[in-house]
């Protein structure tokens, strides 16, 4: 059985101070158990967040990182300084750092494999443009991303990858794909791992990502294929996120 990830992405959002307030307000209120709770932080608030969050329901991670463990990259930040601060996940090729930082099927590959060495497990961003779902790429595209993000990962690790399928056009638009049409896009995506890993497929979590609040994330999760969330603006209020994540 898959157990449901609902992640909460705060992007480039809240002061130590803010996310310290918001995890008083929900740590005691995240008690569903059928549910994994994600929050995943910019860099500053990684290490509190994670002290905070200690022996409470809820999981952190990165919002991205470095495929090299160290080095000349000014202004990187490496995997084993995640896995120093305990980090539980890692974002990798969400479409906004592919779009405005150069990210390419190439680096997220490395970034996931490395996040996996280290013992990181990635959340790996897939998903088409308006322009791709109008001219019906959006399976052929979502397949490249996948298949080369997911190169010379190896049959022990792939259950550790989480993978979010999230539409570009759907992403902080307050447009939501149907839930029949995402549910029907992560099946395709289960059937490209399943070509590459077998029964091994049926383990690994695919989220939709894309515009999910409280008031639609139970009708997302209802879906078959569907095994979580990645949100992003619904994620930054402590009552919203309480309700996604208890839907
Ligand atoms: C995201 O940041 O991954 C996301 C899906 O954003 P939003 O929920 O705001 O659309």
């Amino acid at each position: 059985m898959r157990k449901p990830i609902i992640a909460g992405n705060w992007k480039m959002h809240k002061t130590i101070a803010q996310s310290l307030e918001f995890v008083n307000e929900v740590k005691d209120k995240v008690n569903n158990d059928k549910v994994e709770a994600v929050i995943c932080a910019p860099f500053t608030l990684l290490k509190d967040l994670k002290e905070a969050t200690k022996g409470t329901n809820i999981k952190i991670g990165a919002q991205n990182m470095h495929f090299e463990e160290n080095g000349a990259f000014t202004g990187e930040v490496s995997p084993l300084m995640l896995k120093e601060i305990e980090m539980d996940y890692v974002v990798i090729g969400h479409s906004e750092r592919r779009q405005y930082f150069n990210e390419t099927n190439e680096t997220v590959n490395k970034k996931v494999l490395k996040a996996l060495e280290v013992g990181i497990d990635p959340i790996l961003c897939c998903g088409e443009t308006l322009e791709q779902r109008e001219a019906t790429e959006t399976k052929s595209v979502c397949k490249v991303q996948v298949e080369k993000a997911l190169e010379n990962v190896s049959k022990e690790d792939i259950a550790k990858v989480v993978i979010a399928y999230e539409p570009i056009w759907a992403i902080g638009t307050g447009k939501t794909a149907t839930s029949e049409d995402a549910n029907d896009v992560i099946k395709y995506i289960r059937e490209v791992v399943s070509g590459l890993y077998g029964e091994l497929a049926n383990e690994v979590r695919i989220q939709y990502g894309g515009s999910v609040k409280p008031a639609n994330v139970a009708e997302i999760m209802n879906q078959s294929d569907i095994d979580g969330a990645l949100v992003g603006g619904a994620s930054l209020a402590a009552s919203d996120y309480t309700e996604l994540v208890n839907f």
